[in-house]
């Protein structure tokens, strides 16, 4: 958990109740009425005791957060059709995006979709690919690292790799994320078994199963590494980014917007257009181009 947090941190959220660390024990509160944002997994909040006695304390103020990861989807209520967000977890450092390297098949364009959503919510991308003890041979990724993003080949079965993607995330809040087979509950237990064993200690503070819940939860590695785990964050649906803030999500398309003719260009049929230009060119990889088309024009 990088940087000088303030505030109490929220490990749990159960429909209204929040669990929140406070000197070190695990506490339920409620939010305040009023509240100013509701608060999620990864949220630093302010703790006051409440005025009756038995009452849980509240959650007097959500401090501002850092990073957020928000779901979007088009509400059609909405002037034009606006995306309508419902964030799910904040102050994550790190998405690894997990994908298999066979079992399920790995089409790399699927990262695309995940970097768009952590981008948006100020998170960096990393990607472990699973399943390395399978022996196939991961495609090429070139266009990723290009852009800036760590790439690990790790096997949840055997181990390898496991170091790498343990300094990867090291000091960091993180959340694993990918299509359901992929190998996300064996990572995050295998990452967990190692720091368990570590520490000379048999399940977490938090008890057994946490993997496998339906509720959103963060718990820890060691004392700066955490992991946030939602059913909604393991595979992330979306819709609904506005064209003009698409462009932008993508880093290579945002740079070369400038030599479009129009201002507001969408880089798709409009002539003069610099990212078409650089596409054609080969500076931008046409795989990234086609997934910033199926999203300009995705419904839903
Ligand atoms: P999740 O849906 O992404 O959480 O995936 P799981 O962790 O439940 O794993 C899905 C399946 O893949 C299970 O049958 C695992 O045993 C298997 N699996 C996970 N990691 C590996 C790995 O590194 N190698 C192999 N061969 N199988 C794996
Ligand atoms: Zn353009």
């Amino acid at each position: 958990m990088t940087g000088p947090d303030t505030g109490h941190l929220v490990v749990e959220v159960h429909g209204i109740l929040a669990s929140v660390e406070v000197d070190g024990e695990t506490v339920r509160c409620s939010p305040m009425s009023g509240l100013n944002l509701y608060p999620v997994v990864g949220d630093r909040v302010v703790v006051e005791p409440a005025a009756l006695e038995d009452d849980p304390p509240v959650i007097t103020e959500v401090l501002p957060r850092r990073t957020s990861l928000a779901r979007l989807r088009r509400d059609a209520t909405r002037h034009g059709g606006a995306a309508s967000e419902h964030v799910l977890a904040a102050n994550i450092d790190l998405a690894v995006v997990v994908a298999a390297l066979v079992r399920p098949p790995f089409h790399p364009r699927f990262i695309d979709r995940y970097m768009v959503l952590a981008q948006r919510g100020g998170i960096d991308v990393a990607v472990a690919l699973n399943k390395a003890d399978l022996g196939v041979e991961p495609p090429d990724l070139s266009v990723y690292r290009e852009l800036g993003l760590a790439i690990v080949k790790v096997s949840a079965k055997t181990g390898e790799g496991l170091d790498d993607l343990r300094a990867l995330i090291a000091g960091k809040t993180v959340m694993f994320t990918g299509h359901s087979g992929v190998g996300k509950s064996s990572l995050v237990n295998a990452l967990h078994e190692s720091a368990m064993a570590e520490v000379g200690e048999v399940g977490g503070k938090r008890g057994q199963g946490r993997h496998t819940t339906s509720r959103s939860s963060l718990y820890r590695l060691d004392a700066n590494t955490a992991i946030v785990d939602t059913p909604g964050l393991r595979s992330l649906s979306m819709s609904g980014i506005p064209a003009d803030e698409l462009g932008d999500l993508f880093p290579e398309v945002s740079e070369r917007a400038e030599r479009c003719r129009f201002r507001n260009c969408t880089h798709d049929h409009e002539p003069g257009c610099g990212v078409k230009d650089a596409v054609a060119s080969g500076e931008v990889a046409q795989v990234r181009y086609e997934t910033y088309l199926r999203l300009l024009h995705e419904e839903d």
